[in-house]
């Protein structure tokens, strides 16, 4: 299949194509179609460099509203490397894109007050690792409370690094009513845990 028959826009495709990405790999193939489509929970196993950050970031992209103005999606991932690498691919995504959708990266390493400083304009989607994410949050400086998607991505390695407590937090902060897209390349039993306490029992697996 191509991008166009998974329901990729125009703009994106685009864009991709100035990135040298043609055709889509195979957890883009499964993973696109059903996140466009239906409003789900999402199991992907996949491990890193199989094209999962445009598995799930065309997605999401194409499922903001720019002219809220509010964070829609929060993406998590272990480390900040790994944020900026995913803030540059959505950003490069956009490329095309008529309306202007704006994502903060946020992360330890840096000045929160700078971050602080950030989030205060419009945000659309925040990637961010969870240790800074929750201290923002016990801060009040974030409210994710109209969040309609998140993403974790590399959840094995969140919680080898010892996120779990503030994973819970922060999923603790979003709505009920939301679609949990989890991303890892192995399922222990910590992250099995978080899908039977997070997600839905109907979720799609691929
Ligand atoms: P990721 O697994 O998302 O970190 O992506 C790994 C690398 O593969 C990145 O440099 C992407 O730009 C590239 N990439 C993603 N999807 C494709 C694709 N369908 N074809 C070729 N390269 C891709």
């Amino acid at each position: 299949a191509s991008f166009k028959h998974l329901g990729v826009e125009p703009e994106f495709i685009q864009a991709l194509k100035e990135l040298g990405i043609k055709h889509p790999s195979e957890i883009q193939e499964k993973a696109i179609p059903v996140l466009l489509k239906s409003k789900t929970d999402f199991i992907g196993l996949a491990q890193t460099g199989t094209g999962k950050t445009a598995a799930f970031g065309l997605p999401l992209l194409q499922n903001i509203d720019p002219k809220l103005n509010h964070v829609q999606t929060l993406v998590l991932a272990p480390t900040r490397e790994l944020v900026q690498q995913i803030k540059k691919q959505l950003f490069k995504f956009t490329k095309f894109s008529e309306a202007k959708i704006f994502v903060e990266g946020v992360y330890g390493g840096e000045k929160i007050d700078i971050q602080i400083q950030n989030l205060k304009r419009t945000t659309h989607v925040i990637v961010a690792t969870p240790g800074r994410l929750n201290d923002l949050l016990d801060r009040k400086v974030i409210d994710l409370r109209k969040v309609n998607t998140v993403v974790l991505d590399e959840a094995d390695e969140m919680l080898s690094m010892g996120f779990k407590d503030a994973l819970t937090k922060i999923l603790d902060h979003t709505p009920m009513a939301k679609n949990t897209w989890l991303f890892s390349a192995t399922i222990p039993s910590g992250i099995q845990q978080i899908i039977d306490q997070y997600m839905s029992p109907k979720a799609v697996r691929v």
